[in-house]
């Protein structure tokens, strides 16, 4: 029997120390408090970080909107709308018979130019970072230079010198490959089986190599690590264990607060800000964790989603494990409606540096997911694709759980609940064609 021990115990040792893992080999819905929440802040990211990647970001700016034109309208920042759903927050009180106090807003990261989807944030970060040290290496560039001189022949043709590989479930493939291809390096996708047939085609259309393994993303995420491995000319971007990433990410906390302030709202101990973000590996939703944790401190509370057949990062940090444990040691199948979040790994890199930030996890069945999914098309003509609709069910599981209302007990925030600003992260869908779309709003 050493072969189904799981971190040196058996699963019936885990569900007696940590009776959440019961739920989990069950498939059924969970809300999970972290119990380290809070405590010393252990972060092995900083805040001079952030600035440095915000900073990143401006520089590229002007490129970006001279080779992106949809990006004009914000001068090259890659940003999305933060909406209020009032119709939304009202379907959702009704199909659930639960009412959710304050006010209910969505960051529409599914309107991300570009890419559509939160990938936009991460991914084309550290390309360009890979993009820009190189430059900056060989003298093609100094940092005060326009960026623009970048959309040019000779850069292009410098580029094509290097070569950058990525695993993914599909969109973080999709936005690597555009910004890479654009720049002029050679690109390899790998791609797992659940990756959709379209963004393929999409990635296929643009030059980019397509690796296609039949097993799940952290198989695909070995095979191009060890591919990359044998060429000193190629950048690998390791969704499991990227810094870059994570801090391309995390700037997006540096934008809400702009658009929080924007709109008056004053986060702090009357205004608290809750956030419920779709959790694959982790580097999205954790990046953005931690740059909100940076800036609001006490008075941000970050809830990450995982889909009841892919909680990696529950897995993870419940057991206290990291990247030492899979969903399918718990007898999970990884396969889920939310291609997006089909992770059976999560990032230890990720899950560490949650320790302190994170609230809690909450899981989600597929039915649920799809439903949601077509009640923002019908409450608020938006469409999100499945991985996006799951941080949805965040405020309500936060209100009609005892955990969840322990955890407003605890942290005194009762009172001023009805000031509460909950943001639901749509983390993708931008990209979906239409045909698609149909197929999904219609199944
Ligand atoms: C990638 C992705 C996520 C989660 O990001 P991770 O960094 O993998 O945790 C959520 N939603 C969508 C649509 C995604 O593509």
């Amino acid at each position: 029997m050493r072969a189904g021990l799981i971190g040196g115990k058996t699963i019936e040792e885990w569900t007696n120390r940590v009776p959440i893992l019961k739920k989990l080999i069950d498939e059924r819905e969970a809300f999970w408090l972290n119990p380290d929440y809070g405590e010393n802040w252990n972060v092995s990211v900083t805040e001079k970080e952030l600035m440095e990647a915000s900073s990143r970001l401006k520089r590229f700016a002007p490129y970006i909107a001279k080779v992106f034109p949809e990006t004009r309208v914000t001068a090259g920042v890659i940003e999305s709308p933060l909406l209020m759903i009032s119709r939304m927050k009202r379907l959702l009180e009704d199909r659930f018979q639960q009412k959710i106090s304050g006010e209910v807003w969505l960051k529409c990261d599914n309107e991300l130019p570009i890419s559509g989807s939160i990938k936009a944030r991460g991914g084309i970060y550290e390309v360009l970072k890979h993009a820009e040290s190189l430059a900056l290496q060989n003298g093609m560039l100094r940092m005060e230079d326009d960026y623009t001189v970048i959309n040019s022949d000779k850069f292009k043709k410098f580029f094509s010198n290097y070569s950058i590989s990525v695993g993914s479930t599909g969109n973080l493939g999709l936005s690597i490959g555009i910004i890479a291809a654009k720049l002029g390096f050679k690109v390899t996708v790998h791609m797992s089986a659940n990756a959709k047939a379209w963004k393929k085609d999409l990635l296929k259309k643009l030059g980019v190599g397509v690796i296609e393994y039949n097993s799940d993303y952290s198989q695909a995420v070995a095979e191009g690590r060890k591919q990359a491995e044998q060429d000193p000319f190629c950048h690998f971007i390791d969704d499991e264990n990227s810094r870059d990433l994570f801090l391309g990410y995390a700037v997006a906390a540096l934008r809400l607060q702009t658009q929080l302030m924007a709109l008056g709202k004053m986060i702090g101990k009357d205004q608290p800000l809750f956030v419920y973000l779709p959790c694959g590996v982790g580097g999205g939703p954790g990046g953005i964790t931690f740059g909100l944790k940076s800036l609001y401190k006490e008075n941000v509370h970050c809830f990450f989603a995982e889909p009841v057949q892919s909680p990696c990062m529950l897995a993870a940090m419940a057991t206290g494990l990291h990247e030492n444990v899979s969903v399918q040691q718990f007898g999970l199948d990884n396969e889920t409606a939310a291609d997006g979040l089909a992770v059976g790994r999560a990032s230890g890199f990720v899950s560490r540096n949650m320790k302190s930030l994170l609230s809690g996890i909450f899981t989600i069945n597929d039915e649920s997911l799809l439903q949601l999914m077509k009640d923002f098309w019908q409450a608020e003509k938006i469409f999100i694709e499945a991985s996006a609709a799951a941080g949805a069910l965040g405020p309500i599981s936060l209100f009609r759980t005892g955990l969840g209302l322990q955890y407003l007990e605890e942290h005194q925030l009762h009172e001023n609940m009805k000031n509460a600003v909950h943001v639901i992260w749509a983390t993708g869908g931008g990209m979906v064609p239409e045909r698609i779309k149909a197929e999904y709003l219609s199944g």
